[in-house]
Protein backbone atom coordinates (compact mmCIF):
# COMPACT_ATOMS: atom_id res chain seq x y z
CA UNK A 1 0.00 0.00 0.00
CA UNK A 2 1.24 3.18 -1.09
CA UNK A 3 0.55 6.60 1.31
CA UNK A 4 0.33 9.79 -0.83
CA UNK A 5 0.61 13.48 1.23
CA UNK A 6 -1.60 15.33 -1.30
CA UNK A 7 -2.34 18.64 1.44
CA UNK A 8 -0.38 19.09 4.93
CA UNK A 9 -1.45 22.41 5.71
CA UNK A 10 -3.36 22.62 9.19
CA UNK A 11 -6.82 24.24 10.07
CA UNK A 12 -6.51 26.04 6.48
CA UNK A 13 -4.63 25.57 3.53
CA UNK A 14 -1.31 27.50 3.00
CA UNK A 15 0.93 29.29 0.75
CA UNK A 16 2.34 25.50 -0.81
CA UNK A 17 -0.30 23.08 0.37
CA UNK A 18 -4.37 22.05 0.87
CA UNK A 19 -5.78 21.87 3.92
CA UNK A 20 -6.04 17.81 4.83
CA UNK A 21 -6.03 14.97 2.40
CA UNK A 22 -4.28 11.43 1.89
CA UNK A 23 -4.54 9.14 -0.94
CA UNK A 24 -4.14 5.34 -0.01
CA UNK A 25 -3.34 3.13 -3.06
CA UNK A 26 -2.98 -0.40 -3.15
CA UNK A 27 -3.42 -3.16 -5.94
CA UNK A 28 -5.60 -6.43 -4.24
CA UNK A 29 -8.28 -8.92 -6.00
CA UNK A 30 -6.96 -7.83 -9.43
CA UNK A 31 -7.52 -4.24 -9.53
CA UNK A 32 -6.15 -0.64 -8.15
CA UNK A 33 -7.64 0.70 -4.99
CA UNK A 34 -7.84 4.46 -4.06
CA UNK A 35 -8.80 6.00 -1.05
CA UNK A 36 -8.65 9.28 0.34
CA UNK A 37 -8.48 10.49 3.79
CA UNK A 38 -10.08 13.44 4.31
CA UNK A 39 -10.57 15.75 1.43
CA UNK A 40 -10.42 19.58 2.79
CA UNK A 41 -9.97 22.55 1.51
CA UNK A 42 -8.53 23.37 -1.74
CA UNK A 43 -7.58 19.36 -1.24
CA UNK A 44 -9.40 17.91 -4.52
CA UNK A 45 -6.75 20.47 -7.20
CA UNK A 46 -4.32 18.53 -5.26
CA UNK A 47 -5.78 15.51 -5.97
CA UNK A 48 -6.21 15.36 -9.25
CA UNK A 49 -2.28 15.44 -9.70
CA UNK A 50 -2.64 11.97 -8.25
CA UNK A 51 -5.53 9.78 -9.28
CA UNK A 52 -8.89 10.91 -11.51
CA UNK A 53 -11.15 11.66 -8.76
CA UNK A 54 -13.94 9.31 -10.68
CA UNK A 55 -11.34 6.40 -10.47
CA UNK A 56 -11.90 6.86 -6.23
CA UNK A 57 -13.67 3.45 -4.73
CA UNK A 58 -13.93 5.17 -1.18
CA UNK A 59 -13.26 8.61 0.89
CA UNK A 60 -13.16 8.94 4.69
CA UNK A 61 -13.57 11.55 6.65
CA UNK A 62 -12.14 11.58 10.26
CA UNK A 63 -14.15 14.70 10.87
CA UNK A 64 -16.22 17.45 9.67
CA UNK A 65 -14.48 20.58 10.08
CA UNK A 66 -13.99 22.44 7.17
CA UNK A 67 -9.97 21.78 6.69
CA UNK A 68 -10.98 17.94 6.37
CA UNK A 69 -14.40 17.74 4.52
CA UNK A 70 -15.27 20.80 2.96
CA UNK A 71 -14.11 19.60 -0.83
CA UNK A 72 -16.54 16.88 -0.67
CA UNK A 73 -18.65 19.53 -1.90
CA UNK A 74 -16.52 19.98 -5.65
CA UNK A 75 -15.92 16.66 -5.32
CA UNK A 76 -20.02 16.39 -5.52
CA UNK A 77 -19.62 18.34 -8.63
CA UNK A 78 -17.45 15.78 -10.25
CA UNK A 79 -19.33 12.82 -9.91
CA UNK A 80 -22.39 14.56 -10.91
CA UNK A 81 -21.74 16.69 -13.77
CA UNK A 82 -18.72 15.20 -15.26
CA UNK A 83 -19.47 15.31 -18.93
CA UNK A 84 -17.91 11.22 -19.78
CA UNK A 85 -20.89 10.23 -17.70
CA UNK A 86 -23.29 13.47 -17.23
CA UNK A 87 -26.88 12.03 -18.39
CA UNK A 88 -28.67 15.42 -18.06
CA UNK A 89 -30.97 16.23 -15.91
CA UNK A 90 -33.71 13.43 -15.91
CA UNK A 91 -36.57 15.77 -16.67
CA UNK A 92 -36.49 16.18 -20.52
CA UNK A 93 -39.48 13.17 -20.62
CA UNK A 94 -37.11 11.43 -23.11
CA UNK A 95 -36.55 7.65 -22.19
CA UNK A 96 -32.84 7.19 -22.21
CA UNK A 97 -31.74 4.17 -24.42
CA UNK A 98 -30.34 1.30 -22.58
CA UNK A 99 -26.81 0.24 -23.65
CA UNK A 100 -26.05 -2.27 -25.69
CA UNK A 101 -30.09 -2.48 -26.80
CA UNK A 102 -30.33 -3.18 -31.04
CA UNK A 103 -32.49 -0.51 -32.92
CA UNK A 104 -35.38 -1.05 -34.37
CA UNK A 105 -33.96 -2.42 -37.53
CA UNK A 106 -32.61 -4.94 -34.95
CA UNK A 107 -29.86 -4.93 -36.81
CA UNK A 108 -27.30 -2.05 -35.43
CA UNK A 109 -26.74 -2.09 -31.81
CA UNK A 110 -27.01 1.65 -30.61
CA UNK A 111 -24.10 3.57 -28.72
CA UNK A 112 -23.43 2.91 -25.27
CA UNK A 113 -25.14 6.02 -23.89
CA UNK A 114 -23.19 7.39 -20.53
CA UNK A 115 -24.08 5.97 -17.47
CA UNK A 116 -23.83 7.98 -13.96
CA UNK A 117 -21.28 6.12 -11.35
CA UNK A 118 -22.22 3.97 -8.48
CA UNK A 119 -22.63 6.61 -5.77
CA UNK A 120 -19.13 6.64 -3.66
CA UNK A 121 -18.84 5.28 -0.39
CA UNK A 122 -17.85 7.98 2.34
CA UNK A 123 -17.22 7.05 5.25
CA UNK A 124 -17.65 9.75 7.99
CA UNK A 125 -19.23 10.93 11.48
CA UNK A 126 -22.96 10.81 12.03
CA UNK A 127 -24.14 13.96 10.07
CA UNK A 128 -21.78 13.76 7.52
CA UNK A 129 -24.35 14.06 4.72
CA UNK A 130 -26.36 16.96 6.25
CA UNK A 131 -22.83 18.78 6.95
CA UNK A 132 -21.75 18.10 2.79
CA UNK A 133 -25.71 19.21 1.87
CA UNK A 134 -25.18 22.61 4.00
CA UNK A 135 -22.20 23.45 2.71
CA UNK A 136 -23.45 22.55 -0.88
CA UNK A 137 -26.43 23.69 -1.42
CA UNK A 138 -27.15 27.34 -2.34
CA UNK A 139 -30.99 28.60 -2.73
CA UNK A 140 -31.91 30.75 -5.89
CA UNK A 141 -33.21 33.15 -4.04
CA UNK A 142 -33.63 36.25 -6.68
CA UNK A 143 -31.68 34.50 -9.19
CA UNK A 144 -33.77 35.50 -12.33
CA UNK A 145 -33.10 31.71 -13.68
CA UNK A 146 -34.15 30.17 -10.95
CA UNK A 147 -36.61 27.56 -12.66
CA UNK A 148 -33.24 26.09 -14.01
CA UNK A 149 -32.02 25.42 -9.86
CA UNK A 150 -31.47 21.79 -9.39
CA UNK A 151 -31.85 19.87 -6.00
CA UNK A 152 -29.24 19.11 -4.03
CA UNK A 153 -28.87 15.23 -3.68
CA UNK A 154 -25.78 14.12 -2.30
CA UNK A 155 -27.13 10.34 -2.84
CA UNK A 156 -27.02 10.54 -6.28
CA UNK A 157 -23.39 11.11 -5.79
CA UNK A 158 -22.26 9.60 -2.25
CA UNK A 159 -23.47 6.61 -0.33
CA UNK A 160 -22.95 7.84 3.23
CA UNK A 161 -21.83 5.42 5.75
CA UNK A 162 -21.30 6.15 9.43
CA UNK A 163 -18.30 5.49 11.74
CA UNK A 164 -18.34 3.96 14.67
CA UNK A 165 -15.82 3.84 16.99
CA UNK A 166 -13.65 0.43 17.21
CA UNK A 167 -16.03 -0.90 14.77
CA UNK A 168 -13.78 -2.03 11.79
CA UNK A 169 -14.56 -1.99 7.84
CA UNK A 170 -13.21 -3.92 4.99
CA UNK A 171 -12.43 -2.39 1.50
CA UNK A 172 -10.16 -3.86 -1.19
CA UNK A 173 -8.53 -6.97 1.37
CA UNK A 174 -7.79 -3.76 3.85
CA UNK A 175 -9.23 -3.57 7.33
CA UNK A 176 -9.95 0.36 8.32
CA UNK A 177 -10.42 0.49 12.01
CA UNK A 178 -11.77 4.42 13.32
CA UNK A 179 -10.85 5.40 16.90
CA UNK A 180 -12.44 8.10 18.71
CA UNK A 181 -10.44 10.51 19.65
CA UNK A 182 -9.78 14.23 21.55
CA UNK A 183 -10.83 16.75 19.27
CA UNK A 184 -13.73 19.77 20.31
CA UNK A 185 -16.00 17.60 17.46
CA UNK A 186 -16.19 13.95 16.99
CA UNK A 187 -13.00 12.98 15.23
CA UNK A 188 -11.89 9.77 14.75
CA UNK A 189 -8.44 8.54 14.22
CA UNK A 190 -8.30 5.30 11.12
CA UNK A 191 -5.88 2.11 11.65
CA UNK A 192 -5.49 0.70 8.41
CA UNK A 193 -4.22 -2.60 7.61
CA UNK A 194 -3.14 -3.65 4.49
CA UNK A 195 -3.92 -6.79 3.09
CA UNK A 196 -0.59 -8.11 3.28
CA UNK A 197 -0.43 -7.04 7.23
CA UNK A 198 1.19 -3.33 7.09
CA UNK A 199 -0.24 -0.99 9.16
CA UNK A 200 -0.45 2.68 8.79
CA UNK A 201 -2.30 5.24 10.78
CA UNK A 202 -4.04 8.63 10.38
CA UNK A 203 -4.70 10.59 13.47
CA UNK A 204 -7.28 12.83 12.57
CA UNK A 205 -6.93 15.97 14.16
CA UNK A 206 -6.31 15.25 17.97
CA UNK A 207 -4.85 15.73 21.44
CA UNK A 208 -2.77 12.78 23.43
CA UNK A 209 -5.80 10.15 24.55
CA UNK A 210 -6.00 6.92 24.52
CA UNK A 211 -8.18 6.38 21.62
CA UNK A 212 -4.86 7.71 19.66
CA UNK A 213 -2.40 5.11 21.63
CA UNK A 214 -4.66 1.93 20.71
CA UNK A 215 -5.06 3.16 17.30
CA UNK A 216 -1.23 3.48 16.99
CA UNK A 217 0.26 0.74 18.73
CA UNK A 218 3.39 -0.48 16.40
CA UNK A 219 1.64 0.84 13.56
CA UNK A 220 4.64 0.85 10.72
CA UNK A 221 3.73 4.75 9.54
CA UNK A 222 1.91 6.99 12.05
CA UNK A 223 0.91 10.66 9.82
CA UNK A 224 0.18 12.30 13.22
CA UNK A 225 -0.89 15.88 13.40
CA UNK A 226 1.17 18.60 15.09
CA UNK A 227 -0.71 21.42 14.51
CA UNK A 228 0.28 23.35 17.82
CA UNK A 229 3.75 24.38 19.51
CA UNK A 230 4.89 23.52 23.69
CA UNK A 231 5.55 27.29 24.41
CA UNK A 232 2.39 28.60 22.76
CA UNK A 233 -0.02 26.82 22.37
CA UNK A 234 -1.76 25.92 25.85
CA UNK A 235 -5.37 24.97 25.12
CA UNK A 236 -6.02 21.26 25.44
CA UNK A 237 -8.20 19.02 24.06
CA UNK A 238 -7.80 20.63 20.48
CA UNK A 239 -4.55 19.22 19.11
CA UNK A 240 -1.18 17.68 19.29
CA UNK A 241 2.21 19.54 19.53
CA UNK A 242 5.42 18.11 18.42
CA UNK A 243 6.40 16.69 21.77
CA UNK A 244 3.11 15.11 22.40
CA UNK A 245 2.81 13.65 18.66
CA UNK A 246 6.16 11.89 19.61
CA UNK A 247 5.17 10.82 22.97
CA UNK A 248 2.34 9.06 21.39
CA UNK A 249 5.03 7.93 18.96
CA UNK A 250 7.25 6.00 21.34
CA UNK A 251 4.21 4.77 23.69
CA UNK A 252 2.55 3.19 20.72
CA UNK A 253 6.37 1.72 19.18
CA UNK A 254 5.64 2.74 15.92
CA UNK A 255 8.25 2.27 13.33
CA UNK A 256 8.10 5.69 11.82
CA UNK A 257 5.96 8.71 12.41
CA UNK A 258 5.31 11.65 9.70
CA UNK A 259 4.35 14.78 10.98
CA UNK A 260 1.54 16.12 9.48
CA UNK A 261 -1.67 19.17 9.90
CA UNK A 262 0.91 21.92 10.23
CA UNK A 263 -0.85 25.18 9.70
CA UNK A 264 1.11 27.91 8.16
CA UNK A 265 1.82 30.09 11.23
CA UNK A 266 3.32 26.98 13.06
CA UNK A 267 7.42 26.34 13.09
CA UNK A 268 8.08 23.35 11.00
CA UNK A 269 11.30 22.93 13.02
CA UNK A 270 10.34 23.49 16.26
CA UNK A 271 6.93 20.81 16.23
CA UNK A 272 10.13 18.47 14.44
CA UNK A 273 12.53 19.32 17.03
CA UNK A 274 9.84 18.71 19.98
CA UNK A 275 8.91 15.23 18.09
CA UNK A 276 12.61 14.36 18.42
CA UNK A 277 13.03 15.12 21.70
CA UNK A 278 10.51 12.69 22.71
CA UNK A 279 11.15 9.72 19.80
CA UNK A 280 13.91 8.24 18.73
CA UNK A 281 12.54 6.69 15.59
CA UNK A 282 12.97 8.60 12.24
CA UNK A 283 10.77 11.28 12.10
CA UNK A 284 9.54 13.16 8.29
CA UNK A 285 7.45 16.10 8.36
CA UNK A 286 4.81 15.77 5.50
CA UNK A 287 4.39 17.83 2.00
CA UNK A 288 2.79 17.86 -0.71
CA UNK A 289 3.63 14.60 -3.02
CA UNK A 290 5.91 12.76 -0.79
CA UNK A 291 4.76 9.04 -0.47
CA UNK A 292 5.61 6.23 1.76
CA UNK A 293 5.20 2.26 1.15
CA UNK A 294 3.55 0.20 3.73
CA UNK A 295 5.12 -1.83 5.43
CA UNK A 296 8.41 -0.51 4.13
CA UNK A 297 8.34 2.61 5.44
CA UNK A 298 9.85 5.96 3.04
CA UNK A 299 9.85 5.48 -0.50
CA UNK A 300 12.89 6.64 -2.02
CA UNK A 301 12.05 9.43 -4.65
ZN1 LIG B 1 -7.80 20.16 11.10
ZN1 LIG C 1 -10.46 19.66 13.40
Amino acid sequence: MRLTAVGTSGSFPGPGSAASCYLLSWHAEGRDWQVALDLGSGALGALQAHVDPADLDAVVLSHLHPDHCLDMTGLYVHRVYDPRTFCGSGDSGEAAPVPGARSDAGTQPLAAVPQPPAPLPVWGPGGTEERIARAYHTEPGLSPDAETAHATDLRAAFDFRTLTDRAPFELGGARFEPFLVRHPVECYALRVTTPDGGVVVYSGDTDECDGLDAASAAADVLLCEAAFEEDRDTVRGVHLTGLRAGRTAQRAGVARLVLTHIPPWTREHIVRTEAESAYPGPIDVAAPGATWDIPNGRNPL
